[in-house]
């Protein structure tokens, strides 16, 4: 049969057809009127994207160069600060911090799972300058509740600036920046904006643009405070990547069509579509006998599967690429082999979601001596979660995350009147 090469990677996502053409035909010069106008239209769009009234900087980076930002703009050396981590971006926080010379606690819950708000109590200290975390951590499918640490962090009265790292949190779940008095919140181009890989942004709280004049990290390319400067007057600093702005401008046009040009309802239907469709993914795993790997706060961006016992999970990866052209993601580091991801941020529909649960069925009973399930059991669960969520829809009231569902092992309500600062008098 012939294939179709689809991606189904939690970055880069699938490319949105408009955005290619923006990009195809952005022949701009960055220092002229036109440019000003589109991007100054840009930022605009993107604080109604992030849901911010805070500034946004988009910086010519993968996502990681914003993630650098946040830590050298942010931190001096010696400057204690606080790394919730349960997976491989979280550890990419610590290594930046330490590379930055800060002293770093570290919470960290094993692959697979959350932290919970116990041991960030405990280790949440006076003089802890920045919190660091993910929204979603791709590595491990997991949904780290940012509104709940969000809380406690207000509730305690800690300095401690809060900095999400929401690279594939945004446009998979609903954070109220402002009102949880989020400090930094990060983006990147190749995720749920549905473009490819090169840009990176960042929405600042009025705290975090104030503590950057304390900070004495060394920064140049990366100051924030100068793109802040520009981006006022409609320019970048330096030569930014005019194509990839070009097709960011196209995209988040195209989510604000999807609910008649209100981005920010546009963004709402983007996140219940990976709601949508990750629910689905999820049934229809468990429905051909397979584990969720994490099964307690599952990520809408991406869901992780322990393959069948004795099955290498780069065997369902090889498969599913050589014989229907779908490509999916190993596990990452010491995951590698255990698991497999599948990813839903952006540009994913039913009729996607539909394909690859019936390749992975194809590839799944192949790798079996006797597969277990009957052709289609996936399908029907996913069939049912689809009928039931578009039944369900309108009705729903969601929790803090935004989700109906159990959006974490964090109980919201655990964040209370008795939380204290160790070491607070
Ligand atoms: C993709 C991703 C990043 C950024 O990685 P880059 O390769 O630098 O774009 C950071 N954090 C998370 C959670 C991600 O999924």
């Amino acid at each position: 049969m012939i294939r179709k090469t689809r991606l189904f990677t939690p970055g880069p996502t699938p490319l949105l057809p408009a955005a290619q053409f923006a990009m195809a035909a952005a022949d701009i010069h960055h220092r002229t009127p036109e440019f000003r106008a589109m991007y100054t239209r840009v930022l605009a769009q993107l604080k109604e994207f992030v849901g911010t009234k805070n500034d946004v900087i988009i910086l010519s980076s993968s996502g990681t160069g914003a993630m650098e930002a946040s830590v050298s703009n942010l931190t001096s050396p010696g400057d204690r600060v606080l790394v919730l981590t349960a997976g491989k971006f979280g550890e990419r926080w610590t290594a930046l911090a330490k590379a930055f010379g800060c002293e770093v606690d570290v919470v960290s819950a094993p692959y697979g799972q959350t932290f919970s708000l116990d041991q960030i109590k405990a280790a949440l200290k006076l003089e802890t300058r920045v919190v660091f975390m993910q929204s979603s951590e791709t590595s491990t499918g997991v949904r780290h509740c940012v509104p709940a640490v969000a809380e406690l962090l207000k509730d305690t009265h800690s300095e401690a600036l809060l900095v999400v790292d929401a690279i594939t949190g945004l446009g998979t779940t609903h954070l109220d920046m402002d009102a949880l008095g989020v400090d930094v919140l990060i983006g990147g181009s190749q995720k749920a904006v549905m473009i490819p890989p090169g840009l990176s942004y960042l929405a600042v709280s009025q705290r975090a643009w104030d503590r950057m004049e304390a900070s004495y990290n060394p920064r140049y390319y990366f100051d924030l405070r100068k793109e802040r400067k520009n981006a006022k007057l409609g320019e970048s600093a330096y030569t930014p990547a005019v194509a990839l702005i070009a097709a960011l401008a196209a995209a988040l046009d195209w989510i604000a069509a999807q609910a008649d040009g209100d981005l920010a309802a546009g963004r709402k239907k983007l996140i219940e579509n990976a709601e949508t469709v990750s629910a689905m993914t999820r049934a229809a795993v468990q429905a051909l006998g397979m584990t969720l790997f994490a099964p307690d706060a599952p990520s809408a961006a991406a869901t992780a599967v322990l393959p069948p016992v004795g099955v290498d999970s780069g065997v369902i990866v090889k498969e599913l690429k050589s014989r229907f052209g779908a490509i999916i993601t190993n596990g990452q580091g010491e995951m590698k082999g255990q698991i497999f991801r599948i990813a839903h941020l952006g540009f994913f529909d039913f009729m996607d979601t539909i394909a690859i649960i019936g390749a992975l069925e194809q590839v799944v009973a192949k790798s079996l001596p006797s597969p277990g399930f009957a052709f289609g059991n996936g399908l029907i669960a996913a069939q049912k979660v689809f009928a039931e969520r578009s039944a369900a829809a309108a009705a729903e009231s969601p929790c803090l995350c935004g989700r109906t569902d159990a959006c974490c092992s964090l109980k919201h309500a655990d964040v209370g009147a008795s939380a204290t600062l160790v070491g607070a008098k």
